[in-house]
């Protein structure tokens, strides 16, 4: 196992991965930028070294100074967690070039799943579904988009081949609509990752978005841990999740979690990964993306397999085999995370300051993950994500009550937060009988403008 492992991350999964790293018996390196100095991912490291400014592309984005701060302290391993450098390829191989073990994927596989439109040419070939779409490499311009949407029928989706975080996705009904947002989107893509390119995809109205969880070793062993249900979305970014999905047959997880776990071995994955698709009304299936890192909702899918998946990453990036077989994977009771945001819960303006008072809930089957502390300063810089909170039970039904209830105890005084629309969402009635897909957000929507960009995937 390894000597020393560098968290370059802050925030909650920071804290989880030192958690996890504790129970191995590993010490961890901490790194932070001036405006986290307070930070409780520096108080419980080990070490925590300083390594730059507020500004994201100058400490927790900054490549050369957390491989010379991985040198100088000695670590053997990185764990990138999500968001910041999580998904580049660039930072793994700067990793393996110098000498160290990068928690994750191979580069190559980042760099893969990374190109959208090449991972939809992939899945293709590998016999998994995916939604009628651009052809090639994408479009860069916009009479090429037209004659792809021509193609497919309206609606259509924009989308950028470099995508993430929801950035660069416009739905358009018609030309007109296409000839106004392509543009846009385009420069939206070209802002947030540096590229012109997009793809278009067929818009599936009314989808649920169901992702796999899948768990991969180095001897090319993989296996998936079941699903998520991540279709409660803003602006195609998850606010809730839940696992089991509510509408899952036994007969169509064996045939998604196929469909998932050869996605992977197509390619050789290694590592923990997500494979995202949408599931229709009809019970059909189509691969979306892969995200080639560790999740913000992983929480619910190990309360439900009782699988540690970030000691399980660390332990297959030291070479170990995977510690169980899929036929060892059962799924048991319900779990639902609610991500918790330092925001109005009416604007969804960010609502950054001085937290005065924090009580987490508790009891039997309550987990919360934050790194908030009585008079810890939200800072402006990051992502506002700032607590998830984690409710398993027997059922569906315990578990909504459970989250409720924790919910309701959760005291986060100085900042607002969107737990108010978390509760509206578990007593929504539709939410309930587990009936709604992606849209079901637009009922609580205002109209409003959306939060500042973030640095974190989520
Ligand atoms: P990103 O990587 O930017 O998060 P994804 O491809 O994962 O983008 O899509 C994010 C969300 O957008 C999905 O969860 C889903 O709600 C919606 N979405 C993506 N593709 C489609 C599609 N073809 N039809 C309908 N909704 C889609």
């Amino acid at each position: 196992m390894f000597k020393k492992l560098l968290v370059a991350n802050r925030g909650t999964i920071a804290i989880r991965i030192i958690r996890a790293c504790r129970e191995l018996g590993i010490p961890t390196i901490a790194i932070y930028s001036t405006a986290d100095k307070d930070a409780l991912h520096v108080r419980m490291a080990d070490e925590a070294v300083c390594i730059g400014p507020a500004a994201a592309e100058d400490s927790y984005l900054n490549i050369p100074s957390i491989i010379s701060t991985v040198l100088t302290y000695g670590a053997d391993a990185v764990h990138p967690g999500y968001g910041f450098l999580s998904e580049n390829g660039d930072f793994a191989e700067a990793c393996l070039k110098s000498g160290v073990n990068f928690v994750g994927p191979r580069a190559r596989h980042i760099r893969l799943m990374g190109d959208k439109p090449r991972a939809r040419r992939i899945m293709t070939r590998a016999g998994v579904p995916v939604l009628p779409g651009s052809a090639g490499n994408g479009v860069t311009e916009l009479r090429n988009a037209q004659e792809d949407a021509k193609r497919l029928g309206y609606p259509v989706l924009i989308k950028a081949a470099a995508g993430g975080g929801g950035k660069g996705m416009r739905v358009v009904r018609d030309a007109q609509e296409l000839a106004r947002l392509f543009p846009l989107a385009r420069a939206e893509s070209e802002a947030a990752f540096g590229s012109r390119t997009m793809y278009l995809e067929k818009y599936l109205e009314r989808a649920r978005h169901v992702e796999f969880q899948i768990l991969a070793d180095n001897q090319r062993n993989v296996i998936h841990l079941g699903e998520r249900d991540c279709s409660i979305q803003r602006r195609h970014q998850k606010v809730l999740e839940e696992a089991p999905c509510p509408v899952m047959t036994k007969r169509l997880r064996d045939k998604m979690g196929k469909a998932a776990v050869r996605a992977a071995e197509v390619v050789g994955y290694s590592n923990v990964g997500t494979v995202e698709f949408l599931l229709a009304d009809d019970g059909q299936f189509y691969f979306i993306e892969m995200n080639t890192r560790i999740q913000v909702e992983h929480g619910v899918t190990e309360m439900v397999t009782s699988i540690d998946l970030v000691k399980e990453s660390i332990r297959v990036a030291g070479g170990a085999a995977l510690g169980m077989k899929q036929r060892q994977v059962e799924i048991e009771g319900a779990a639902i995370e609610c991500r918790v945001y330092a925001e109005d819960p009416d604007t969804h303006l960010p609502s950054p300051g001085v937290v005065s008072n924090h009580h987490a809930p508790g009891g039997l089957g309550v987990r919360v993950e934050t790194a908030l502390y009585d008079g810890y300063r939200v800072p402006v810089q990051y992502d506002p994500l700032i607590a998830k909170l984690i409710a398993h039970a027997d059922d569906r039904g315990q578990v909504i009550a459970r989250a409720k209830a924790a919910l309701r105890e959760y005291l986060i005084d100085g900042i607002r937060t969107n737990i108010p629309l978390h509760l509206k969402i578990l007593d929504d009635p539709d939410f309930r009988k587990g009936d709604f897909a992606t849209d079901f957000l637009k009922r609580y929507e205002n109209v409003a403008e959306p939060p500042a960009a973030t640095a974190a995937a989520r």
